[in-house]
Formats: structure tokens, sequence, C-alpha cells
């Protein structure tokens, strides 16, 4: 919002004269001498007097001329407020000193980006000093962050007064207040830890963020990072921290920086919301028409400080960052609406940002009245906003590690039966193997294949198959312990794997599968389906590794079926 309109055209005679008629016509009661020993702490506006110079021409002798003469308005605010691109105005307040030794005040005024600030200063009719400050120029006192402009000064016993002239093409807003030394000290503290805690939490959340990243490598991590520490970057440079600590005297870098940080910080925020909401995906066109609304913006700001074009540079960044918001807002409803579930955090937070960037924004030019606290305002919407997207990104992150989980658990399981598949089983089955081995513990498999099970699919169609495929893994999960491996090992043959189980147990328990499997009854058409497994067992015992073992268990299993199908088979082959 720099000096944006400083070239704006220069208001005429009408508009000097309109102005005059709009102090003139104010309740103009003589405005009160301020007891310097009995100053209230907030703002002092009421009981100054304001003229706004339409010629900008008025020097500090004709101003106390025309204040002598009654020319002066009573200010009607408290913060009094000019709006963007007003003439220079004179503000003049009249002290008294009650005690009969000099009283040392501090005066704060203004806010950081106010081009030019003189105040004199008036003891007995005459100008006693005279303090120049402002960002217009580094010849001029620089401002304090976050504080406007302070100025010590030892007010003599006896009435004076104080003359202030401001000038500049931005938002024209002028707090005034006198403090003791030590209530601008507290002012001063309170103002520094309330931007430690907001820099401190911004950073911090940014930093967070930015290791994240690099551990998870997720980038949406990477890009709030970024819109984080962009907001920072605006709020050092419009709050006078920047000027104040980074870029000291550098005229020609603070003329134009705020301007293109706006712009970065609505690009920054874009970002963010193209991936977190995963725009590409769900409407390619909606992505694509974001990305070159950044790109044009970036590069219209990039000709206009080339060209060195303020005035459309500042008009770019205000147009440019209420688009932003608007357009954050609506990409967060277009993401309820299509039933993404931290688009609602999302939207929530981008409201809570875009009312703050709002209230900042009318209480510096208008139809807010101007406040600390309205002032703030948008920096406790970023605040709350950042809050909020932290917490959309961890919902998201839950959100996908469940996913994960879910497609990991699915990735194990048999799709028809539940029970786990060959890869899972063997793999689970490894550990197991390689404990029985490390400690001597016997370990058994039984090999399940059903009996004439194409000739029941043939009978009752292959969905009855199906429905006897999952009686038999209900049979199986049923009659086995905790630690037992039951799997489907393909088709219609299923595996079992029983730790700390000798040969005769498993064969007890392969005995138990199979009287369980002859008595599963299922109906298909009015008929019974019977069904009937032929079982091998094995039990480790020279085995090279859990391959072998298997081999035998199926081995067995084959010489059940040759022995007429529905046994058990334990007996190692002969010879
Ligand atoms: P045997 O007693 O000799 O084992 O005879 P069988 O008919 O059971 O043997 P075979 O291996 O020739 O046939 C297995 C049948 O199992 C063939 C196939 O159609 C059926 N089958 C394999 N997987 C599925 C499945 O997921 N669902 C159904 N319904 N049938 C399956
Ligand atoms: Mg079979
Ligand atoms: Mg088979």
């Amino acid at each position: 919002m720099r000096r944006a309109w400083r070239s704006a055209s220069v208001p005429g005679p009408l508009a000097w004269a309109l102005a005059l008629l709009l102090y003139c016509s104010a309740p103009g009661a003589p405005a009160a001498v301020l007891a310097l020993d009995a100053a209230p702490a907030g703002p002092l506006g009421r009981l100054s007097s304001i003229l706004v110079d339409g010629t900008g021409t008025l020097g500090p002798q004709e101003a106390l001329a025309l204040q002598r003469a009654g020319a002066f308005a009573a200010s009607r605010d408290t913060v009094p407020k000019f709006g963007i691109g007003a003439p220079p105005v004179w503000l003049h307040l009249a002290v008294r000193n009650t005690t009969d030794e000099a009283l040392e005040r501090r005066l704060m005024l203004g806010m950081a980006w106010v081009d030019r600030l003189d105040v004199y200063l008036i003891h007995d009719g005459a100008i006693v000093r005279q303090w120049t400050a402002g960002d217009g120029d580094p010849a001029f006192a620089p401002p304090h962050g976050g504080m406007g402009y302070v100025m010590s000064h030892a007010f003599p016993p006896g009435d004076s007064e104080i003359l202030i002239r401001a000038a500049t093409p931005d938002p024209l807003v002028l707090p005034l207040r006198i403090l003791s030394p030590e209530a601008a000290s507290a002012r001063t503290r309170q103002h520094d830890y309330g931007y430690g805690l907001l820099y401190g939490f911004l950073l911090a959340l940014a930093g967070y963020n930015a290791m994240l990243y690099a551990g998870l490598r997720e980038r949406s991590h990477l890009d709030y990072a970024f819109y984080l520490g962009s907001f920072v970057l605006l709020s050092l440079a419009y709050s006078g921290h920047g000027y104040t600590w980074l870029w000291a005297g550098q005229r020609g870098l603070q003329a134009y920086v705020i301007l293109a940080l706006m712009v970065l910080f609505g690009i920054a925020g874009l970002r963010f919301a193209d991936r977190f909401l995963g725009l590409a995906l769900a409407s390619p066109r909606t992505a694509r028409a974001i990305r070159a609304f950044s790109a044009s913006g970036a590069a219209a700001m990039a000709l206009c400080v080339a060209l060195q074009w303020q005035v459309a540079a500042a008009t770019l960044a205000f147009v440019f960052v209420l688009l932003f918001n608007i357009l954050m807002v609506g990409l967060g409803v277009f993401c309820v609406r299509r039933g993404q579930p931290a688009a609602y955090y999302f939207l929530a937070g981008t409201l809570f940002a875009m009312a703050g960037a709002a209230t900042t924004t009318l209480a510096v030019w208008f139809a807010l009245p101007f406040s600390d606290r309205w002032f703030h305002a948008a920096e406790l919407g970023v605040a709350i906003e950042g809050t909020l997207l932290a917490l959309a990104l961890a919902y998201r992150m839950r959100r996908i590690q469940s996913a994960h989980e879910v497609a990991e658990q699915l990735s194990r399981t048999d799709p028809l039966t539940g029970l786990l598949n060959r890869r899972a089983f063997l793999e689970q089955a490894a550990a197991a193997w390689s404990t029985a081995q490390r400690r001597a513990r016997p370990l058994s498999v039984i090999v399940l294949d059903l009996d004439h099970f194409k000739a029941l699919n043939d009978r009752y169609g292959h969905l009855a198959g199906d429905k006897a495929l999952e009686a038999v893994a209900t049979v199986l999960q049923d009659s086995c312990r905790r630690g037992d491996l039951a799997a489907r090992w393909g088709g219609e043959e299923f595996i079992v794997l029983l730790p700390e189980t000798d040969s005769a147990q498993a064969h007890a328990l392969a005995e138990r599968l199979l009287g369980g499997i002859r008595t599963v009854s299922l109906s298909e058409g009015g008929r019974t389906m019977h069904l009937s497994a032929s079982l091998g067992v094995a039990e480790r015992a020279a085995h090279d590794t859990l391959e072998t073992l298997i081999r035998d268990a199926d081995g067995r299993m084959y010489r059940a079926k040759q022995a007429g199908r529905a046994q058990v088979c334990s007996a190692p082959a002969m010879g």
C-alpha cells in the first residue's frame, strides 16, 4: 500500500474547500487543553483540532496563523483518518504542564508507512523544536516496528502547543498518544510481546511444516510453510519492522516491498490451496485458471517494478489480494460441495483470514473506526487460519494413513474368504519357522484340499461353490488358536501353520477340521450340498526350509486323495 498515490492528481481548490467545509461544519467547540500529568492513555484525536491542506503548500507559520484564526476544526474521531491519496493534514493540540519542572513525555504517532511527519513544538508562541520522521526519506527518523513514530520531549512548565503535519499517498491514519516514559515503555513492550508471539507462532508453524516436508516429502507441507512465511514477511513490511531491521534506509525497496509481498502472499496461498485441495484432479480447468492468475499477477508486478509504475503497482496489489481472498473462499466452498472432508477446515480458515484482512483494510482506509484491535484483525485472522490449516493438514494425513492401512490390509487378505492370502501367509510363516528352528520347537503344517469341488461347482453353480469356500474358511477360523496361521493357498486349497504343535496334535486338529467341514450344511435350490476334504499333515523334522515342509504336507494330502478322499494323512511316505 506504499506511496501508490504519490503521483495521483493533487486535489484542486474545490477538494480543499470541501475538506475545509467538512471540518468547519463539525461541532466546533474549541479543543480542550490537555493536562500533561493527567493525560489519558488512549489516542488523543478528540482533544485535537485539524486542518486539511488541500493546496499542500502551507508552512508551519501559516498553519499556526490559520489555527489562531479559528480555521482548524475539532476532530470527531479518537483516531483521525483521511483515506488513500489524501492531501497533507495539520493537527494541533494544546498541552499544559501544571508542575514547576520540565515533564518528559513521549509522543507516539502515525503508522509506520506514513511518508513524512513534521512535528513542531511551540512554547510562548514560538516554535522551539522541529522533528521530522517518516519512511519517505532515509534522513527522516524511522518508525519503531509496529508502533508508528516515537519522539521524546521535555515539556517546560506552563502551556505548550503541538503542531503536526502528516503527508502520505497511502492510507492516512493519525493516532496520537502522549505518554510518560514508563507508560510508553510498557506500551512498546506490549507491542513487542504481541509481535513476538505472532511471528513466533507463525514461524514455528512454518518451520515445523518445512521439517514435515523434509521427512514426509508431502508437498502441501512445504507450500503451507511458504504461505505462512510470506505472511510473516508481509507483516514485517507493513508494520515497519522490515524497514527498521532488515532494509533500513533502502527507500527504493521500501517503496515496492509491501506491494510485491502482497502479491507473493496471494500466490503462495493459491499454490497451497491448489495442491492441498488436489485441484489438478478435482477440476483441471480451475487449476489451470488459478495458475494463470498467479503467473499474470507476478508478471504484472515485475513489470510495474521494472518500469517504476507505483500507482499501477499499488492498484494491482490491492485488486490481486482482494481477488485472492475471494478465490480462496470460493475454492473452499467448491471443495466442500464436492464432499472433500478436509475442505471444511480449509473453508473455515480462509473465512477467518478474509474477515481479518477486510477488517484491517477498512480500519486503515474507511468505513470502520481505527483502533488497535481492528488494525490487528488481519494478523489474528491469519493466525487462526494458520491453526485451522494445520489441523486440515493433520486431518488429511490421518485419512491418507488410514487409507494406506486399509489398502495394506486388503493386499494381505483373500477377498472371498477373508483369510490370509498366499503371499501374506508365506511372510508371516517365515518368522514362525525361524523361531521354531532356532529354539528347536515343534511346528506343523496342514494342507487341505476340498474333494470333488469341480463337480460341486458344476452341479450347484460357481456362486454356491464360493459359499462353500466361505463356510470352510469359517470352520478353519473357528478351530485355530491365536498364533496359528490359516490361509487360502489357492483355488479350493487351504493351509494352516501350527507353531508349538507336534504331528499328533496337528493330526487331531486336522480330524476336527474334517469333521467340521463334513457337518457344514448349505442348501442350494432346495438341495443340500455336502462337503468333504482331504488333508495332509507334516511336522518339522529334518526339513531345511518351510517350502520342503509344505511339500511334505502336500504330498500327504495327495495320498489321502488316493486313499479315497475324506480323510487325514500324516504318515510319512514309505521308502
Ligand atoms: P479333487 O477331489 O481331486 O481335488 O477334485 P477337484 O474337483 O476338487 O479338483 P480340481 O483341482 O480339478 O478342481 C478344483 C476346482 O475348484 C476347479 C475350480 O473351478 C474350482 N475353484 C477354484 N477356485 C474357485 C473359486 O474361487 N470359486 C469356486 N466356486 N470354485 C473355484
Ligand atoms: Mg479338490
Ligand atoms: Mg485342487
